[in-house]
């Protein structure tokens, strides 16, 4: 079996008048006028409603809901559990092609039939703007699931090169003995598909937690991949609080891997947890995940200002600076700065429109809720106790949304609080630097990276670009030259970083497939 060749998605044109304007729009105006939904869990392809509610509200307009939801409760995931491991010996044994074909229909879903249904649930669940929801729910989904059965059918073929005299060697990808919890994050809807596409390619079965902040987008994806053929108990849609889920999961003889995007916090929580129900489980389990970040950017005095700037601005303040990968550090050299990248970030930034996703007018849209609009103000006050200059920006309102304006904070302090820490919000802190002191800059850039998800350098002598990259080689797992630090492409930039970012096993490439297999050698004589 051949995969046939794969590309990525392309973007459609949303121009004023355009057929794919109206398609998205109408597409956005029947989720409005029908919502909020009710969503259960999906339990061995059927709805369960356990009556215990919670809710999704519009970020934009947080009085109304998009989504109620039926948290699962104890005996629920213990149906899913139970349910996925009944399924698991025939999903493992189903022919390679008959896998690869499930999930290649399930990304032309993806791109065709729910494309704007799915963008509209991102823009309206989770604030994104069409561009944004596109780049996400569109194509990124439909490229995780695409390439993914390219890089399982590379995998396969990955074989012991020698056979000795009368013997034949090979190796079997077998899936995990057990199953593997996901567990979804808010911001990519393209991730909480991938992260339990990703396993089951390789014949895996999953329980599936989606974060309560994307719950709607989610239970479209997890539909889509049902009416592509995913048998009904190999990826269980169970939203629900950690304390039932994850825990529950964690506690079972059967868990086999965690395969997690979201918080450092969480993470290192659940790798705590793991390591206390070891004695438990049979086998070692894998533990996979990709979590904050500080991301820099770092001009160099021979940069192209209007470049750096631009990208700058993208980096930091699409989706509202809530990408893992987003830039929210800028170390700027200070001929560059005084000779006009001040002035023009500055002027940029004043024609930002922050407001409600579907008005296309709007560049930035809500941050995701109240505890993240709660704690991004608390660091832009932080910042001004630590004698942080606001440059713009600075305010929020969240009567009706919880919306916040592009922040530019400047600091003398490069140990600053907002210089460090992540804030996971459209705020930026700059520091600027002498260009006299480019190689110091680069060893504090290194010291002060507790992440290293990503980075950017910008510069027209290509050997400030080779020394930054050496001198920061463990500070970013995606570094980019002249280019903004987000938008990592599925097939071309493979994703992920270490340190405190996580354990950099690269989503979006065939790394990540090695983590959900279990192989096995076979020798045998003839
Ligand atoms: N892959 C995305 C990017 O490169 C970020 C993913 C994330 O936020 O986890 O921008």
């Amino acid at each position: 079996f051949t995969v046939p060749a794969v590309d990525n998605e392309p973007m459609r044109p949303y121009g004023p008048g355009s057929a794919e304007r109206a398609g998205l729009e109408a597409a956005i105006k029947q989720m409005q006028a029908d919502l909020p939904f009710e969503v259960p869990c999906i339990i061995n392809g059927k709805p369960v409603k356990t009556g215990k509610l919670a809710s999704q509200p519009l970020p934009h307009d947080h009085a109304r809901n998009l989504c109620t939801y039926h948290e699962a409760d104890s005996a629920t995931v213990t149906q899913a559990i139970d349910g996925a491991l009944s399924a698991k010996a025939e999903w493992e044994s189903l022919p390679w092609n008959d896998r690869a074909a499930i999930f290649l229909k399930a990304a032309d879903l993806v791109s065709g039939k729910y494309r704007y249904k799915l963008m509209a649930a991102t823009m309206l669940g989770q604030g994104k703007n069409a561009w944004q929801a596109e780049i996400d729910a569109a194509a990124e989904l439909a490229d995780f699931l695409r390439f993914g059965v390219k890089f399982v059918q590379d995998l396969y073929a990955q074989q012991p090169t020698k056979n000795s005299p009368g013997a034949w060697n090979r190796v079997e990808y077998r899936a995990l003995e057990g199953f593997v919890l996901a567990i979804s994050p808010f911001n990519f809807t393209a991730i909480g598909g991938n992260l339990n596409a990703t396993p089951a390619l390789v014949g895996n079965v999953t329980i599936w937690k989606p974060s309560p902040m994307a719950v709607y987008a989610n239970y479209i994806t997890h539909q889509i991949f049902l009416e592509a053929g995913v048998p009904p108990s190999v990826i269980q849609f169970v939203p629900g609080p950690p304390e039932i889920v994850a825990q529950q999961a964690l506690k079972h003889p059967s868990f086999a891997a965690l395969h997690f995007t979201g918080s450092t916090f969480v993470f290192k929580q659940l790798w705590k947890d793991i390591a206390s129900n070891l004695e438990v489980y049979k086998s070692y389990p894998k533990i996979v995940g990709e979590t904050g970040g500080k991301n820099f950017h770092l001009i160099h005095e021979s940069a192209d200002i209007r470049n750096a700037v631009l990208q700058s601005i993208r980096g930091a303040f699409e989706y509202q600076g809530q990408k893992c990968s987003a830039l929210s550090r800028l170390y700027v050299s200070s001929s560059v700065w005084s000779g006009g990248f001040k002035e023009m970030l500055l002027s940029e930034i004043s024609k930002i429109k922050v407001g409600a996703p579907d008005d296309w007018s709007n560049y930035m849209g809500p941050v995701i809720g109240r505890p993240a609009f709660e704690k991004i103000m608390s660091y832009i006050e932080k910042a001004k106790q630590a004698g942080g200059d606001i440059l713009i920006g600075g305010t929020g309102d969240d009567s009706k949304g919880y919306f916040v304006q592009p922040t530019v904070i400047e600091t003398k302090d490069p140990r600053s609080v907002t210089m460090v820490e992540e804030i996971f919000g459209p705020v930026i802190t700059i520091y600027v630097f002498d260009d006299a002191q480019y190689d110091e800059t680069l060893k504090l850039i290194d010291s002060t990276s507790q992440y290293a998800l990503t980075g950017a350098i910008f510069a027209t002598q290509r050997s400030a670009l080779l020394k930054a990259t050496n001198a920061l080689r463990n500070a970013a797992g995606n570094v980019y030259y002249n280019e903004k630090c987000t938008g990592a492409v599925v097939g071309q930039q493979p994703f992920g970083g270490g340190r405190a970012s996580g354990t950099n096993d690269k989503a979006g490439s065939i790394s990540i497939f090695y983590r959900f297999v279990s192989p096995r050698s076979i020798k045998e004589n003839f």
